[in-house]
């Protein structure tokens, strides 16, 4: 039995993706790595959900457990310096970080960006800094507001899976992280395009977003339905472009965990965006497993 501490790893954080959203969503290169499992995170933004899971926190499954090649774990990584635990952890390791661990391991820590808390040019980021090598092909901050609507394709990370897995099968061993912009507002991708209708729609949630006010029926049902489907949809662009991440790294047969960082709220009680202690927010979709080679 291979042991789990000496395999490649794959990281992949959904930006802000609900679980129902994975529950509609048809997503099956993700289904390649074992059932779509609830989870809960430890942040409801960007910033302390990623400090988690670079922690080694990386979502809890509410019922169940990660399976590996058959192998039951409650965690899939544990930093057992200054907490030893009975738990079955796949990947126990000493130290503050993944990343640090990794790497003195001989490693190439590789990540890649979207979300605006991954640009390296802004001063007060430094998540980026944690890795080998960082690409960062979103926005920049100083984007104004009003484009923030807009269709995007090369800004999305998952645009660029040959130059990832490229990169990371030219090491001898790699962790590779990828956080995946598609699935936070504005949801476009080449699969979810804009219309006058979601445009409007995407205007009129990005000001809710900022209030983070209580603001109950400020979106018809029909409306949220709308804006919901285009994340379901995203999603589905996002499994796509794994898929052929996937071909490219499946025959080094690499521990793979994959996670919405939090989730999004959708006017449930009233509110909208994230950044809030709400379910909605704090359960996550997940999937974890060995990826393999798929059988002809
Ligand atoms: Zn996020």
């Amino acid at each position: 039995m291979r042991d789990h501490a000496d395999r490649d790893v794959v990281l992949v954080t959904l930006d802000s993706c609900r679980y129902d959203t994975a529950v509609q969503a048809v997503t099956p290169n993700l289904d390649r790595l074992g059932p779509l499992l609830q989870a809960e995170t430890s942040g409801t933004f960007t910033l302390p959900a990623h400090v988690a899971f670079f922690s080694g926190m990386t979502p809890r499954p509410l019922d169940g457990e990660h399976d590996l090649a058959g192998q039951q774990y409650r965690s899939i990584w544990r930093s057992t310096a200054a907490r030893p635990s009975t738990a079955a952890t796949a990947v126990p390791f000493t130290g503050p970080m993944l990343m640090d661990h990794y790497s003195r391991s001989g490693f190439k820590v590789i990540g890649a960006g979207g979300v605006t808390f991954f640009d390296p040019k802004e001063p007060g980021n430094w998540l980026p800094s944690l890795f080998d090598t960082f690409y960062y092909f979103g926005r920049t901050n100083a984007t104004a507001a009003d484009t923030r609507v807009r269709y995007r394709e090369e800004s999305l990370t998952l645009a660029h899976p040959e130059i990832l897995a490229d990169d990371a099968r030219a090491a001898k061993r790699f962790f590779l992280f990828i956080n995946c912009p598609s699935t936070h507002i504005p949801y476009t991708t080449p699969n979810t395009r804009l219309t006058n209708r979601t445009r409007a729609l995407l205007e009129r949630l990005y000001r809710l977003h900022d209030s983070k006010q209580v603001t109950p029926d400020a979106f018809a049902p029909d409306e949220v339905a709308s804006l919901h489907s285009m994340q379901v949809r995203a999603l589905e662009w996002a499994d796509q472009q794994l898929g052929i991440l996937f071909d490219r790294l499946a025959d080094r047969e690499p521990l793979v965990v994959l996670c919405a960082d939090h989730g999004e709220e959708f006017g449930d009680d009233g509110r909208y965006g994230h950044g809030h202690p709400h379910p909605s927010v704090t359960t996550v979709p997940l999937w974890s497993g060995i990826l393999r080679q798929e059988q002809p």
